[in-house]
């Protein structure tokens, strides 16, 4: 997709704005409405005498929105030298696919972003969400300095989005409570840095079981405690999504969404499954934040329903769409041709063209 040059800069100039408010909301998502109060409608007359500098329109059709598009939540294990698994990555294979999605246009965001419907990506761009399962060492640990390590899945997405003025490294890091980051004794730390650096911390359960073997308070205890042991380590951390283990939920399956384990609580406004297929935007009819697909990363682009696969097949575009931003994180734009895939609780927010 080319952007006129105009639009670009204009994208760009927007992206400055959109880094600010992007980091509000990963202090306190739940604020971020009120936040930042900006008037989205016109200037009336009266308000005329007192002018503010305002960030211009955006032309949706100008840089092709289309909010109703999809969006790839791209689904991460380990980093394997030899590349493991199918589910596996070698660093270099993980360092040229975000290269390419960066290059695509794509911005990542976090699965609660995405759950919740709060997408603010510059106008032209493409929201993607990094997912990353199991808390195993390769994704992360912290070296000599106590930073965390450049050889490592997110040290990798660090310094490649250092490369890119609109990318911020920013992904949703599913973790195994009982086994944080090979279960050595630096675990609390690593957890607390991926913190630090901004990454979402989400449930992956304690001890990874399959939840449909399980009884209620047994599911109960897994996904409790979870939340118990990460907000005993960070206890600003929101954990707020679910990728369940083994894409698989609980009999029970109002378990995965919410309950209660002894004195906590726990609520997932986002549950990820193991899937093969992009997710619809949150703004589609067909929308279900208890049940999010997730793509399976594979660099071969003929291994079918693996990202590579898909990443074209969205640059394509001609079976699939791909969400594209306005800009405007309160004004849902796409081609009025697409419009009954709204749901119909964002009608009043929405800007067919
Ligand atoms: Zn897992």
């Amino acid at each position: 997709m080319k952007a006129p040059a105009a639009a670009l800069a204009l994208a760009l100039a927007l992206a400055a704005c959109a880094d600010g408010e992007r980091d509000d909301a990963r202090e306190d998502p739940g604020d971020v409405e009120s936040a930042e109060p900006e008037p989205d409608e016109p200037e009336t007359d009266e308000e005329e005498d007192e002018p503010e500098p305002e960030e211009p329109e955006v032309d949706p059709a100008e840089v092709g929105a289309d909010e109703l598009g999809q969006i790839p939540v791209l689904m991460y294990h380990q980093l394997r030298d030899d590349g493991g698994s199918d589910f596996d990555m070698t660093p270099e294979e993980f360092r040229s696919e975000l290269e390419f999605l960066f290059d695509e246009g794509y911005v990542p965001i976090t699965t609660l972003q995405l759950a919740r419907g709060e997408i603010d990506v510059p106008a032209g761009k493409s929201p993607v969400v990094l997912t990353f399962d199991d808390s195993t060492r390769s994704q992360a640990y912290l070296d000599d300095d106590g930073e965390i390590a450049e050889d490592t899945s997110m040290g990798i997405l660090i310094d490649v989005a250092a490369d890119y003025d609109d990318v911020e490294p920013v992904a949703s890091v599913y973790v195994i409570s009982g086994s944080l980051f090979g279960g050595q004794e630096d675990g609390e730390e690593i957890l607390a840095a991926l913190h630090e650096a901004g990454m979402e911390i989400g449930n992956h359960s304690h001890t990874h079981p399959n939840l449909s073997s399980l009884g209620d308070d047994e599911v109960r205890e897994e996904l409790g405690r979870n939340v118990d042991v990460v907000t005993s380590i960070v206890d600003d951390a929101e954990v707020a999504t679910l990728s369940l283990p083994l894409g698989l939920f609980p009999n029970d399956e109002s378990l995965a969404v919410s309950g209660e384990w002894e004195s906590t609580g726990y609520e997932h406004d986002g549950v990820l499954l193991v899937g093969y297929n992009p997710a619809p935007s949150p703004f589609d009819a067909d929308f279900d934040p208890a049940a999010i697909p997730r793509i399976q990363t594979n660099v071969d682009p003929e291994f079918q329903f693996g990202s590579a696969w898909w990443l074209r097949a969205l640059e394509d575009g001609s079976n699939v769409r791909r969400y594209v931003s306005d800009g405007d994180p309160d004004r849902i734009s796409f081609p009025e041709e697409v419009e009954e895939e709204l749901a119909e609780e964002h009608a009043d927010r929405a800007n067919p063209y």
